[in-house]
């Protein structure tokens, strides 16, 4: 009896023990969040990281074929969306005439198929978005997250989200820059989204993942990065559309409040990475130069020659001081 009281006893600590060790996280964005990430997961300090700034004008113009998006994104599917204690992840539920979401072109490698969607935000209406175009944030992103199953190839499609402020939706201008069929998806999935504040708190909704996107997929641009949550793991293919989808700020706001603060990473340094993008002119930089285009080198013979002749002035300068100095007190 006694033996079978230690082996009942023992079962129940141990499932405490996994159902608690599941909810201590090994990192978030707080105590170990972003700036601390590499101590436990080197892959976040390397030279792939991602998101990035997009200096626009330091961006060069490369040809992409099309993207290629199955029928299946234009049609209403069932997703789980799940508050996995980062954000609020949608995977799309296997359906017996469903294959998976399929997507090509856009130069990624082969068929790729969604593996999730979820979104990044910030405490405020000017912050959110983990990629910054000329240092300016956005106030969400949103990541639809790829994978080519054979080669295991993964591809981020990512998408800004910008609020809008109104008073009176029909009167007001901003009204005209909102796409209402994105609109009236989005508020679907805010609606339910919202009420999985807690940890593991799942639910089903169908969503069309064409109108989520918006309509706006043309202009983007590309590089090769990272996940931008821990493992941080590099050799992403990141796609930024240019054009962000607009939101009603009140409703962006009550998922701000009911689920996480905030959810984001800023941008990682650029390295040697080029960053293309598939629109020939570029109209958003309205800033003709970068310093980014032309990184300094500091080893380079004029910005040594620079630095001898500050030392030289200075040094001229001091003593010119300390012999001022001498002659006052001499004299
Ligand atoms: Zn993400």
């Amino acid at each position: 009896m006694n033996m079978m009281l230690h082996r009942v006893f023992f079962f129940i600590s141990f499932y405490l023990y996994v159902t608690y060790a599941d909810h201590i996280h090994e990192w978030d964005y707080g105590e170990f969040g972003p700036d601390v990430w590499y101590e436990k997961y080197p892959t976040c300090g390397g030279r792939l990281q991602s998101p990035i700034n997009i200096l626009t004008a330091c961006t060069t113009y490369k040809s992409f074929t099309p993207f290629i998006f199955e029928s299946g994104y234009n049609e209403q599917h069932s997703f789980t969306l799940k508050n996995n204690g980062h954000t609020i992840v949608g995977t799309l539920n296997s359906e017996s005439n469903l294959s998976g979401l399929k997507l090509a072109g856009g130069d990624l490698p082969g068929t790729l198929e969604l593996v999730n969607f979820h979104l990044h935000w910030g405490e405020n209406h000017k912050s959110g978005s983990e990629h910054e175009v000329n240092g300016m944030k956005y106030a969400g992103e949103i990541h639809f997250v790829h994978i080519n199953p054979s080669t295991n190839q993964t591809a981020v499609l990512s998408i800004f989200m910008q609020s809008a402020f109104f008073q009176n939706e029909t009167t007001n201008n901003t009204v005209r820059f909102l796409d209402e069929d994105t609109r009236k998806e989005w508020k679907r999935y805010f609606d339910i989204a919202q009420t999985l504040k807690i940890e593991d708190n799942t639910t089903i909704i169908y969503l069309n993942l064409s109108l989520l996107m918006g309509k706006n997929l043309r202009d983007f641009w590309r590089y090769e990065g990272s996940l931008t949550t821990p493992p941080c793991t590099e050799g992403i293919i990141w796609t930024i559309f240019k054009e962000p989808i607009i939101f009603v700020e009140s409703e962006f706001k009550s998922f701000r409040q009911n689920i996480y603060f905030e959810d984001y990473r800023s941008p990682q340094p650029l390295y040697a990475r080029k960053i293309y993008r598939n629109f020939f002119n570029d109209t958003s930089s309205s800033i003709p130069d970068y310093s980014c285009c032309s990184r300094k080198d500091p080893n380079k013979p004029s910005d040594i020659l620079k630095s001898s002749f500050e030392k030289l002035y200075y040094s001229t300068y001091l003593i010119y001081i300390l012999l001022l100095y001498f002659f006052s007190i001499t004299f």
